[in-house]
């Protein structure tokens, strides 16, 4: 048996609302992958039961083997490039001058357009002085939604090729805005753009971390991209084992918050490559992140009752 439960978790405060009292958008992170921040995602919206989990890693997925939802529906998300009617096109170039991404060309007599790098802008479309482009929509990708227990579950699945995911999260955030219950919102790695948009949103960062010198140097890339934000955010330190841990003095160091050390364990790590969530399976790990919940929910408040 782990000993999830064990002095490894931080303790939270009783009397404060708990999560399911209140509902939140949980944003997780990690500056690289592999870290463990869908295990951390699955297993929390799994402990707090009737949530929403939203896989934003859109150009890897992979909370749907966890959850394995059913009732799958899907939806497929497009975005807007131009077409050009060779008719009306004069070959005046002014499109190709205004496109700041490269994606139009014309070569003496044709007007190419390159929809891979075209960034849906539709400025083309505004200063074509004969009105020869117009807007058609390009799939990029999909959104799938199911139903895992009484977890509802959004995935985003961006289309290999495709150069950002970006309009695939917005849809993804479009559909919780107003959810009544609490949302965790697994990220994508790193901290590019993708980043920014599925954290704009949220009321709280976790950002997950190793407590080597690799993990500390991705912790702090994305600990600043949150700092930029002014999101509230604490740290979960994954795969502990006794001895130095550089994430801990590095939060220590900048006075950041550690929700809590998760032990490196086979019985974990057995649970993660058979595609068990573990919180479903172990009640002493259930526990632990009921525990992560509460703590989570305490800060939360804090941080609500500093600004207000
Ligand atoms: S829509 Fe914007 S990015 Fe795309 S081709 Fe036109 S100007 Fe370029
Ligand atoms: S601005 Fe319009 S007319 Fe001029 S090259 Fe582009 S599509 Fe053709």
């Amino acid at each position: 048996m782990c000993k999830a439960n064990s002095c490894f978790w931080t303790k939270f405060t009783p009397g404060f609302p708990t999560m399911g009292e209140i509902d939140l958008k949980i944003a997780v992170l990690s500056g690289k992958g592999g870290t463990g921040k869908t295990f951390v995602s699955v297993n929390l919206a799994a402990a707090a039961e009737s949530a929403v989990y939203v896989d934003c890693d859109v150009e890897e997925p992979n909370g749907h083997l966890f959850f394995r939802p059913n009732q799958l529906a899907e939806e497929t998300v497009a975005v807007q490039v131009p077409a050009v009617d060779p008719e009306l096109c004069t070959g005046c170039r002014k499109c190709v001058e205004f496109c700041r991404y490269g994606a139009l060309a014309h070569n003496g007599s044709t007007l190419m357009i390159f929809a891979n790098i075209c960034h849906s802008c539709g400025g083309c479309v505004l200063v074509c002085p004969e009105k020869a482009l117009a807007e058609r929509d390009k799939p990029i990708g999909k959104v799938q939604r199911g139903v895992s227990g009484s977890v509802q579950c959004l995935s985003g699945i961006l289309n290999i090729g495709e150069p950002s995911g970006v309009p695939l999260i917005q849809k993804l955030l479009d559909n919780v805005e107003d959810s009544s219950e609490s949302v965790f919102i697994d990220c994508p790695p790193g901290s590019a753009c993708i980043v920014m948009e599925s954290i704009k949103d949220a009321d709280y960062c976790i950002l997950v971390t190793e407590p080597t010198l690799y993990g500390v140097h991705n912790l702090k890339l994305v600990w600043e991209l949150v700092k930029l934000f002014q999101k509230p955010c604490g740290v979960v330190i994954n795969k502990v084992l006794p001895g130095e841990n550089l994430a801990e003095n590095f939060c220590s160091a900048r006075d950041i918050k550690v929700l809590a050390r998760i032990p490196f364990s086979h019985e974990l790590g057995l649970f993660i490559s058979q595609g068990k969530i573990a919180v479903r399976k172990d009640p002493e790990i259930r526990a632990a992140f009921l525990d992560l919940l509460a703590v989570i929910s305490e800060e939360v408040h804090r941080e609500t009752a500093a600004y207000s």
